[in-house]
């Protein structure tokens, strides 16, 4: 699709739309959300099916090719394939994912597939039971890794291992989930711990970096470089030198930030657009959506918030905020 591309005010094109369909979850990760009863936003504020895949037809109107969809959990919220069946048939949408937990796959990750998603991500921090309980808060480690075969073998090629690693928690697995990928042909992405946790429990101490964990492996299996598809990639990938299938990648948005080539931007489960995962202001098109806006409207907003997109985060900078929204409720 030759759709000219969303540009922001610092010359990047915006072709990549996050939605989170829900800030509900059925686990707890500590890094994410608190354990402690979460406050729900109501049902009344989350916005509807019909209305998400309007805003989403708006979105590629204008130049979005890429979509994903996340949460909280999105499979925690109804018919999710509903969802994604329409958003699939939007003219101009290239690629369709989505981001899970994966506790919910077995049964419906063939239905995924039929109603039209690409790709699946799945997130598992720990290979080991009690430490996967501790991170998460839930002893279902044996769910998320039949929902990966779920996911594998409903063909949702390339299935995705997201794994957030963290110094002193789950940093001496990551042989272990090299392993993983070899053996299963996955693709494992580690990923550096932000500070976006509700428990503000982030310590700069607990990011491991992507370059440690990559040491670590490649002394094991050696890696070579896999050429990235495009500079908006946020993962530096990596192949197996000896041939073995499988993937490994980096996301390192704290120790070596990809802002300059960022092409995303995030819509909320209540309506709110984000331009960075770490903005302190939001966006609210939903009041424009349900006060009887025109697409045209609509498109208007949409391009006039693009251009206000930060030229990078200050995770690294004295003065940061941490942003009062969880990934739980951004949409990760
Ligand atoms: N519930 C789904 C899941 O866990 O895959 C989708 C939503 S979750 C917010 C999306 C991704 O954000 C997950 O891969 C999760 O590990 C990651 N994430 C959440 N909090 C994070 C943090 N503080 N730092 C880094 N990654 C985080
Ligand atoms: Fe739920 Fe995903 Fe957050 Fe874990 S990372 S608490 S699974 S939304």
């Amino acid at each position: 699709m030759n759709q000219p591309a969303l540009t922001d005010s610092h010359g990047r094109a915006i072709r990549d739309l996050r939605i989170s369909i829900t800030d509900r979850c059925n686990f707890r990760c500590f890094y994410c959300m608190p354990t402690e009863a979460m406050e729900w936003q109501p049902k009344t504020e989350i916005l509807t099916y019909e209305e998400i895949i309007r805003l989403t037809e708006i979105f590629v109107s204008l130049g979005i090719n890429k979509l994903r969809v996340t949460g909280g959990e999105p499979m925690v919220r109804r018919d999710v394939e509903e969802l994604i069946g329409p958003l699939a048939q939007i003219p101009g949408v290239e690629d369709l994912a989505m981001t899970t937990n994966g506790h919910f796959l077995r049964g419906r990750a063939e239905g995924l597939k039929k109603a039209g998603l690409q790709r699946l991500t799945i997130s598992m921090d720990s290979l080991t039971p009690e430490r996967f309980a501790l991170l998460t808060g839930r002893n279902e480690l044996h769910r998320v890794l039949d929902g990966i075969d779920a996911a594998i073998e409903a063909g949702l090629h390339p299935v995705k291992i997201n794994s957030v690693t963290i110094r002193g928690v789950n940093d001496d697995q990551s042989l272990g989930f090299a392993e993983m990928a070899r053996n299963k042909g996955v693709h494992v992405r580690f990923i550096e711990f932000m500070p976006l946790d509700n428990g503000k429990v982030w310590r700069r101490e607990m990011v491991m970096p992507g370059d440690e964990v990559r040491a670590k492996i490649n002394a094991v299996y050696p890696l070579v470089p896999v050429a990235s598809a495009s500079l908006s990639e946020t993962a530096r990938r990596w192949k197996f030198a000896d041939g073995a299938p499988g993937e490994i990648g980096f996301i390192n948005p704290v120790t070596q930030p990809f802002c300059g080539h960022c092409s995303r931007i995030r819509l909320t489960a209540d309506g709110m657009i984000r331009t960075c995962l770490f903005s302190n202001v939001e966006h609210n098109i939903k009041r424009l959506l349900r006060g009887g806006a025109s697409d045209d409207d609509l498109a208007e907003f949409i391009i006039a918030t693009v251009e206000k997109k930060e030229a990078r985060h200050h995770i690294n900078d004295p003065e940061f905020v941490q942003p009062l929204r969880t990934m739980s409720c951004i949409g990760g």
